[in-house]
Parts: structure tokens; C-alpha cells; sequence
């Protein structure tokens, strides 16, 4: 068995909004077994000295398109899939190293355009709702690298404040809001832009228990 002790680390588990401050955490065989504000010991464990550091769950980004290799979708139907393979390990490993650890998910995708009819009719069947307003934020500002005809400028900038309005109405609704980013190609780099876009709405928070606990049940991984 592997055990490994963290100590002196500043906690968050994705439930509550309070860090714990100077914690230890007992893994063993790569699960937390125990959380606590007094010193752990372990004869047998390997010790690790955080110093302090922030320690959380590994982010989930429910939707994330690791094989979008360009922005253009339709221009990937002539690409070999050893290049696209190349590229999805790519992403993955780029995401990985901004701290995403999972992929995938049961849900309600972008719901931009959602009103109060249906968001009504979300929070009674009580399924899950992961807006995604990263990506058209990058391709409003990113539009003339990537050549995108005004018509859709003003569609995206349509639909970014209708997304903003729609994760206040799903809120306020008590939906669980999850965390995705739905970006291609390129785009991909800015998949930790979606918590600050978020902020302008929710608490960070609600940001990061929707990046957390709230995809993990998605996952049915809580
Ligand atoms: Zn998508």
C-alpha cells in the first residue's frame, strides 16, 4: 500500500466556502483517506512539505473537444486520424497542465439561450446545466485572427450576454450549474478564462464548486 502525507497546506474541497488553513492530508493508495488541522504521522508514509500551498480538487471540464484540432471543424473531415490523435494528446496534456483532470459528462450543453419557462422545467426534473462562455468570448476576440464574418461577430455578442443572464436565472433557480469550455483548436489555451468570465456573475465560489463537486456528480464521481 502507498500512503503519502501532505503537510502544512491551505484546503479547499470543493463543498465549502472555507479553506482550511494548515491542513494535512493522508493518501492512501491514491485516495484521501483523512483531512485534519492537527499534524498526521505514518511511519511507512512519503511526507511532502506544502509550505502553505493552495491544494483542491483537480478541476473537470464537462465540455472540452480534445480532438478539434482547428477552429474549423468542417475542414478536419480530410485530416488523417494519426494527426488528429496527435493533436487530442495535445490538448489533453496542455489542459492537464493548467490542472483539468477529467473530461466528459451527462448534461444541459451551453443553455445560452435559456428562459424562465425552461429553466423552470431544469430545476424540477433536476438535471445539470454547464454553460460554456469561453469560447465565444475568444472568438469575438480573436475574430479577425481566425477571418469571421461580422454576421457572426453579432451573433456571438448575442449569445455571450444571454449566457451571462442565463447562469443568473438558472442560480437563482437552485439548477447545479457545471463547468465547461467547448473551445477548438487554438482556442483551447484559454480554457481557464471561463472562471473569470464566470466571476462577473458568481462567487468564485460557485465557480470552482461547479469545476469540482458539482461536474464529479455529473461524472457520478463525487
Ligand atoms: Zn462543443
Amino acid at each position: 500500500m502507498s500512503t503519502i502525507i501532505l503537510h502544512d497546506c491551505v484546503m479547499f474541497d470543493g463543498h465549502s466556502p472555507e479553506l482550511l488553513d494548515g491542513a494535512d492530508v493522508l493518501i492512501e493508495d491514491r485516495e484521501i483517506k483523512e483531512i485534519s488541522n492537527r499534524p498526521l504521522k505514518s511511519a511507512s508514509a512519503q511526507e511532502i512539505n506544502l509550505g502553505g500551498r493552495f491544494l483542491m480538487p483537480g478541476p473537470i471540464d464537462a465540455h472540452f473537444h480534445a480532438y478539434a484540432a482547428h477552429v474549423n471543424l468542417a475542414s478536419l473531415d480530410d485530416w488523417p486520424m494519426s494527426l488528429l490523435s496527435q493533436h487530442a494528446r495535445t490538448h489533453l496534456e496542455a489542459a492537464r497542465q493548467r490542472g483539468f483532470t477529467t473530461y466528459g459528462m451527462r448534461s444541459i450543453e451551453h443553455a445560452n439561450l435559456i428562459d424562465k419557462q425552461k429553466v423552470e422545467l431544469v430545476a424540477q426534473r433536476g438535471a445539470y446545466v454547464v454553460p460554456t462562455l469561453v469560447t465565444y468570448d475568444t472568438l469575438g476576440k480573436m475574430r479577425k485572427e481566425l477571418d469571421l464574418p461580422a454576421s457572426n461577430i453579432a451573433k456571438l455578442k448575442e449569445i455571450q450576454t444571454a449566457g451571462l443572464t442565463s447562469i443568473v436565472l438558472c442560480k437563482a433557480a437552485g439548477i447545479k450549474l457545471g463547468f465547461g469550455t467547448d473551445l477548438l483548436g487554438i482556442l483551447h489555451a484559454q480554457q481557464c478564462r471561463e472562471f473569470l468570465i464566470r466571476h462577473e456573475v458568481l462567487s468564485p465560489f460557485d465557480i470552482l464548486h461547479s469545476a469540482t463537486v458539482v461536474n464529479a456528480e455529473t461524472l457520478n464521481q463525487q
